[in-house]
């Protein structure tokens, strides 16, 4: 990633046109975590804990110890007019797995039972994954388990413009770049930022 003041989202060649894409709702990616998170910010987890009635402190706390985990993150950070940037590391929150399969806790009967008030991940997945529309590489790896990606590959599915995918693409930029500074603010110290959080899902 680059400085945000001149960042510019990067399409792979194959994706300028625009990309196809419709889920066929096989829940093969909310399962088999093993490769990879589904990383959560503040918008997500209040809407989650909206949508699930979660109230107060407390309410927060059983609901974090459920149904999150305390994952690792990154992102990469140049100073208007610095030389060079450096990618920092830090702690971020997603989903904590559940079952031999490790599938999502709201992933029941291969439906998700919070489809409204699911994470930005989920929803913009794959065309505001910058990861995803920047390389066809890493496309291609994900089409393994995903159907509908390997359709898209064959330009079958629902039409998304460029303009489309850039919108979202930069909305997954913002809401990382804006976790970044609110961690950097609290120097990178996750129960500040995410106060009901208990020390233990650190140790975890
Ligand atoms: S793996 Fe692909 S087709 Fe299956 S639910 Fe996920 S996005 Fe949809
Ligand atoms: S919230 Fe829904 S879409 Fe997202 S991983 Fe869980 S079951 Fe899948």
């Amino acid at each position: 990633m680059t400085d945000s003041s001149s960042h510019k989202i990067e399409l792979a060649k194959k994706f300028e046109n625009g990309v196809y894409f419709s889920c066929e709702m096989c829940g093969s990616c909310c399962r088999g975590f093993k490769e990879g998170e589904v990383y959560l910010y503040q918008d997500d987890i209040d809407t989650l804990a909206k949508h699930l009635k979660v109230k107060g402190t407390s309410g927060l706390r059983d609901f974090a110890k459920k149904y999150l985990k305390v994952v690792n993150d990154s992102f990469f950070w140049k100073k208007p007019g610095a030389e060079r940037g450096k990618t920092y590391r830090f702690k971020s929150l997603g989903f904590r797995f559940t079952g031999d399969d490790e599938h999502c806790h709201f992933l029941i009967d291969n439906k998700c039972t919070v489809h409204e008030a699911r994470p930005f991940q989920c929803r913009a997945f794959p065309i505001g994954w910058n990861m995803l529309i920047n390389s066809v590489k890493n496309f291609k790896n994900y089409s393994k388990k995903c159907p509908a990606l390997q359709n898209s590959l064959e330009n079958k599915g629902k039409y998304y413009s460029k303009e489309e995918i850039v919108k979202w693409a930069n909305e997954e930029y913002e809401m990382e770049k804006n976790y970044f500074f609110i961690m950097k603010k609290h120097n990178f110290n996750i129960l500040k930022v995410y106060p009901f959080l208990s020390k233990d899902m650190l140790r975890e």
